[in-house]
């Protein structure tokens, strides 16, 4: 199962955030009865508008978001790798998660202590990557130091080399070494990340390094500066002018987008404070306070935001069922075979596999409905090699 970590330094706001993000899901937690977990652990859907559709198409009774696992890291601080805060403990929580959302203060507030006594967002990076790259350095080394040893005087180095076929300790070493050049030269793994092949890439994974975990930076503004930040990072992707006509609100945000630009990765504004807020009040007024902070769609940005580019940055990708009982998203990697994508909803649907019948969501809402698509030749019967794509909507055909 898939988990993303929430990382950052004290008083950036993650538990804020964490806890706004869970709140959406507390109402529709009975769909998710399988998730209750451990207390930093929050089960997030994900927005998806075209459920909506889907139901009104299907006639369904109910809807079904797909879901996202977030965790909150708490305890990250200067000096973790060498076992200051909660030290290790925290840095095995960052081992065990497939991305990580680093939240970055970029709000000021005199009343909220800043760590290192003011709002740097680059500094701040920069610590928390240090601790990311000394916990791996020390990884990397202990693992180097085994394979260096004459193989007669221990036995297989892991059970994870040998099952992965041509790949030798040879290799591994080889891969590790330009791993810990990186590091030593205090670069975070991931920026070259594109340089390794599938093959390095997975023993990587497999050793936990934690800066070869992709990341996808929560810039958290204030309220009043949400809408003109968002603005600018969409903006920016076309006129990198823009940042110099917002200077004044967006200076901070600038550090952590020209941080996140040497690894390509994405920047997502957030307040989490007012995503907080928002909680406690009636639709009305939601309504206007959005509307007092220049907000027309908060379905678009901010902590909405937040989850897709998580869910694009793990590499998923959302198929639908759609029938009377209900609209439902589920979510599979890219590139998953239709059986595969079947076993995601029952491990019969896997076994008893037989075909696919799929129709991709345009056409279905083209169509108006499933008996439409199907008179017009929309619906395909798709067999056991078929790769599964984004916005198909499947019913599956099995043998019980
Ligand atoms: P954590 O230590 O990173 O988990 O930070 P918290 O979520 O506990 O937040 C620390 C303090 O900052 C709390 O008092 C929050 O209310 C406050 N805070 C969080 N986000 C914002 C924000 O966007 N603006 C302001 N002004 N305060 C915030």
């Amino acid at each position: 199962k898939l988990q993303t970590g929430i990382v950052g330094l004290p008083n950036v706001g993650k538990s804020t955030l964490f806890n706004a993000l869970c709140e959406q899901t507390k109402a529709e937690a009975a769909n998710f009865p399988f998730c209750t977990i451990e207390p930093n652990v929050g089960v997030v859907t994900v927005p998806d508008s075209r459920l909506d559709t889907l139901a009104q198409i299907g006639r369904s009774s109910r809807i079904v978001p797909t879901y996202l696992e977030f965790v909150d890291i708490a305890g990250l601080v200067k000096g973790a790798s060498q076992g200051e805060g909660l030290g290790n403990r925290f840095l095995s929580h960052i081992r065990e998660c497939d991305a990580i959302v680093h939240v970055v203060r970029c709000f000021q507030d005199e009343n909220i202590v800043h760590v290192a006594g003011r709002v740097s967002p680059k500094q701040d990076m920069e610590t928390i990557d240090t601790e990311l790259m000394l916990a791996d350095v020390a990884l990397v080394e202990k693992r180097l130091e085994r394979l260096r040893k004459p193989s007669g005087s221990r036995r297989a180095a892991s059970a994870g080399t040998a099952t992965a076929g041509a790949w030798t300790e040879e290799a591994e070493r080889t891969a590790l070494e330009r791993v810990a050049d990186t590091l030593n030269a205090g670069v975070p793994v991931r920026r070259f990340w594109s340089e390794y092949a599938t093959e390095e890439r997975q023993a990587l994974r497999r050793l936990g390094l934690l800066t070869a975990k992709p990341v996808i930076y929560a810039a958290n503004v204030a309220d009043t500066e949400l809408a003109t930040v968002t603005n600018t990072l969409v903006e920016a992707t076309t006129n990198p002018e823009i940042w110099r006509e917002h200077a004044a609100t967006t200076a901070l945000v600038y550090q952590v987008h020209e941080y996140a630009r040497q690894e390509q990765a994405p920047v997502v504004a957030v307040s989490a404070q007012l995503e907080s807020e928002l909680v406690d009040l009636s639709p009305a007024e939601r309504e206007q306070y959005l509307e007092s902070l220049g907000i027309t769609d908060l379905n678009s940005i901010g902590l909405r935001a937040l989850v897709r580019a998580t869910y694009e940055t793990l590499g998923l990708c959302t198929f639908f069922t759609c029938g009377p009982q209900e609209s439902r998203a589920w979510t599979i990697p890219k590139g998953t075979r239709a059986p595969q994508a079947a076993g995601v909803i029952h491990s019969d649907f896997e076994r008893g596999f037989i075909r696919a019948e799929t129709v991709a969501y345009a056409d279905l809402v083209k169509a108006g409905s499933l008996s439409g698509a199907r008179e017009q030749g929309l619906v395909r019967s798709e067999g056991k090699d078929y790769v599964v794509q984004e916005g198909d909507v499947v019913l599956f055909r099995f043998n019980v």
